[in-house]
C-alpha cells in the first residue's frame, strides 16, 4: 500500500491544504497529514498538538486520511512506511525552487522517497496560513479561506495571540 505524506506546518490549516489532502485521499489508499515544527517559523499561533487536532477534525469525513506529528526530519519519518510518497501542493512558481530543493535533500537522506505535486486549485493559488493569521488579527470574515469548522477557534486565537505573523 502507498502512503501519501502531506507534509506542512498547517498553522492553521486552509482550504488550499484541504483541496490537496481531498484529492491526495482519491488517488492513495491512505493519506498522512503530518504537521512538522518549522524552526524557519518560530513562533507559531497554534501548538503543534492543536493543529493536529483541527487537522483531525476538517478530515473526519475522509476515511482513509489520518494527522500525524514530527518533530524531526520528514526522510528519517517516512521510514516506518513500506511504499511512502510526499504529497505536497504548488501554489506558483515561488513555491518552485524551496520545493524542487527540499524534494531533493529528502531523496538524498532517504533513495526512494519520491516526491509529488498537485498544483494548487485557481481559486486557492494565493492563499497560504499566514494570509489566514493576518486576516484573522483584524477579526475578518474568513469563510473562504479556512473549513467553518475551525472558524472560530482561529479567529479566538487570534484574538489572544496579538495577530502575530510569521511566515
Ligand atoms: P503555508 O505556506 O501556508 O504556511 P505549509 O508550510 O503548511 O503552508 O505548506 C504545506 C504544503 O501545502 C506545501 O507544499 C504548500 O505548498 C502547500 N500549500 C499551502 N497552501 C496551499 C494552497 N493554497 N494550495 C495548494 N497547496 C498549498
Amino acid at each position: 500500500m502507498i502512503t501519501a505524506i502531506c507534509p506542512g506546518s498547517f498553522d492553521p490549516i486552509t482550504l488550499g491544504h484541504l483541496n490537496i489532502v481531498r484529492r491526495a485521499s482519491r488517488i492513495f489508499e491512505r493519506v498522512v497529514v503530518l504537521v512538522m515544527v518549522n524552526a524557519a517559523k518560530p513562533s507559531p499561533m497554534f501548538s503543534i498538538a492543536e493543529r493536529a487536532d483541527m487537522i483531525r477534525r476538517v478530515t473526519a469525513g475522509m476515511g482513509n486520511v489520518e494527522a500525524d506529528t514530527c518533530n524531526g526530519l520528514l526522510a528519517e519519518y517516512a521510514k516506518r512506511f513500506e511504499h511512502p510518497v510526499v504529497v505536497k501542493g504548488l501554489r506558483a512558481s515561488t513555491d518552485f525552487e524551496a520545493e524542487f530543493q527540499m524534494a531533493q535533500i529528502n531523496n538524498a537522506i532517504n533513495p526512494g522517497l519520491e516526491t509529488m505535486f498537485l498544483t494548487s486549485s485557481e481559486k486557492y493559488t494565493f492563499l497560504s496560513s499566514s494570509v489566514v493569521r493576518e486576516l484573522a488579527a483584524y477579526g475578518s470574515d474568513l469563510s473562504d479561506f479556512v473549513p467553518r469548522e475551525i472558524i472560530d477557534e482561529v479567529l479566538a486565537k487570534a484574538r489572544t495571540h496579538g495577530g502575530k505573523t510569521n511566515g
